[in-house]
């Protein structure tokens, strides 16, 4: 089995196709927002394909045609808006029915002004549909997805907790709440979607003095903050640091391109 530089065996991999969130970073590129793909127990899933997902799984090594499983947190285009190639990508355009789609019902079905964010045509493409709710435990093979709830102006927004050989926790966007932290206890490695730094508040999306707090409560492994807004994207790796000084918790600021390698000590 691999190891990472600590000699602790690798047990998951989690690689930025992008770290960009929010309107103004995402629409002039200042950082890539092709989502993020986790690789455990010989699953490759790829998590909230947004706009360029494509072009920067290229970019980064990644074969898309091995992905067993496409998952979108919500219906923000950010998150989701190349979900369909990403699909044919899985599916050898369309022609292999295989892998998964994992989604809320305002992804496959529309509300709100969002119209659905996958045609017929790539739903049929995939061997499994899951519509999940907060709370909702999805089995894949060897690992489980538990999807859980998030405060943001998607009201069908979801976070996700994977569980394998590692336990990954992901917030999907939205402000920190209460009983958020409860959902993420036992992570081996917790990913924020973390907008603005601590001075800046923005409603319904998550800042870095609530990811400390998230981070202080939740104990997990260690942390990794991304899909960064444009008063973020400069700050992050000060903030990390500064989170990881106020918790002792290993935290670092997420890079396009970036993996990670998580262990199980
Ligand atoms: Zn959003």
């Amino acid at each position: 089995m691999e190891e990472d530089d600590l000699g602790v065996p690798v047990t998951a991999k989690i690689k930025f196709l992008g770290t960009a969130g929010g309107r103004f970073a995402v629409i002039n590129q200042i950082r890539a927002s092709g989502g993020w793909v986790l690789e455990m127990d010989g699953y490759m899933l790829h998590v909230d394909p947004g706009p360029g997902a494509l072009v920067r799984a290229k970019q980064y090594g990644v074969d898309i045609s091995k992905l067993d499983g496409v998952m979108v947190s919500h219906a923000h285009p950010d998150h989701s808006i190349d979900s369909e190639m990403v699909i044919e990508g899985m599916t050898m355009g369309a022609k292999v029915k295989r892998g998964f789609l994992l989604s809320n019902k305002t992804v496959f079905d529309g509300s709100d002004g969002f119209r659905p964010v996958v045609s017929p045509y790539h739903k049929k493409a995939v061997k499994d549909i899951f519509v999940v709710k907060p709370g909702d435990v999805v089995d894949v093979g060897g690992i489980s997805i538990e999807a859980v709830p998030t405060d943001h102006s998607e009201p069908d927004g979801l976070g996700f907790v994977f569980r394998g050989s590692s336990t990954i926790g992901f917030t999907g966007d939205g402000e920190y709440f209460d009983s958020q932290p409860g959902h993420f206890k036992g992570c081996d490695c917790l990913l924020i979607n973390c907008l603005r730094p601590r001075s800046i508040t923005w409603p319904k999306h998550m800042n870095s003095d609530d990811a400390r707090k998230l981070i202080a409560e939740a104990n997990p492994g260690m942390a990794v903050l991304h899909h960064f807004g444009i008063r973020m994207i400069n700050r992050a790796g000060h903030e990390a640091k500064w989170i990881e000084k106020e918790t002792g918790i290993k935290t670092i600021a997420a890079r396009d391109g970036l993996s990670v390698d998580v262990g199980k000590p």
